[in-house]
């Protein structure tokens, strides 16, 4: 479960990216963030692994304040929570196979990492993802050759083996054309329903929003306007 208790954000510069938003997820939801550029949605996705840092109010993951953890901590929480971003955060010149393990890394030692050690079965895990997403004969490939759609399945691919309970996705298919923004938001709904991860995800489309999420919210000068069931949303929001 996630809680935000009162969460206000404000920028070195002055800009307020929240203000005051106080909001509860369950185990095992599917909510989609909306609202226009600059509402704070982004904002709001960050601050809940702690990608930045909020200026006052609590952020708890299950029951556990990430506001307050200490570094070594955070990273403890951060592997329970998985992130997508718009443009995909793969490491271009890597191969596929080693961007999904890269999903893996929180869980060893510095030195099994820097020294790339992963157990057998973690790569079965790698095959078994890349076969979700459809990309098993990409596996050898460099990541920065295949397209857009198949670089955010990748990332989808990651966060699978990541075994995350939460998933964050900040505009995951904001570059994307609508067929494929399609396929990538089948796959992140094949996660919430495979493993009963928790899905929060931005998107610029009201429409994709309803058809996918049994929640939205919508935000407005980093403020939440609206959170309900997709059918008690207006078309003046
Ligand atoms: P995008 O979300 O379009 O990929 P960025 O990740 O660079 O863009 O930034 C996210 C948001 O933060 C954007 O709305 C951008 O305008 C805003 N932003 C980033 N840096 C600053 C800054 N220094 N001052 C004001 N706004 C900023
Ligand atoms: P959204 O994701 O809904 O487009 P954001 O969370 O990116 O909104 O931005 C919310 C507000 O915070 C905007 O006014 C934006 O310009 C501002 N903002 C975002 N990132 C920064 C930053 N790094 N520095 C200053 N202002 C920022």
């Amino acid at each position: 479960m996630i809680v935000l208790n009162k969460v206000t954000k404000r920028y070195d510069n002055g800009t307020l990216g929240l203000d005051g938003v106080s909001l509860t997820v369950g185990e095992g939801e599917f909510v989609a963030i909306v609202g226009p550029s600059g509402a704070g949605k982004s904002t709001l996705l960050r601050s809940i692994n702690r990608l930045n840092d909020i200026t006052s109010g609590d952020i708890l993951i299950d029951g556990t304040s990430i506001t307050k953890a200490r570094r070594r901590e955070v990273r403890a929480m951060r592997c329970s929570i998985g992130m997508i971003f718009q443009q995909f955060n793969l490491v271009g010149n890597a191969t596929v196979q080693k961007n999904v393990i890269s999903g893996r890394l929180g869980r060893y030692s510095t030195l099994q990492t820097l020294l790339g050690l992963f157990p057998r079965a973690d790569y079965e895990l790698v095959d078994q993802a890349l076969a979700t997403v459809g990309l098993s004969d990409k596996l050898q490939e460099r990541s920065d050759r295949l397209s857009g759609g198949q670089q955010q399945r990748v990332a989808i691919a990651r966060t699978r083996v990541q075994e995350a309970r939460i998933l964050l996705a900040d505009e995951p298919v904001a570059s994307l054309d609508p067929v494929t923004s399609q396929t990538i938001l089948d796959d992140l709904r094949g996660i919430n329903r495979d493993a009963g991860t928790t899905v929060l995800l931005s998107i610029h489309s009201v429409d994709f929003a309803k058809q996918y999420a049994s929640r939205i919210i919508g935000m407005r000068a980093g403020r939440i306007v609206f959170d309900g069931a997709p059918q008690e949303l207006t078309d003046d929001m």
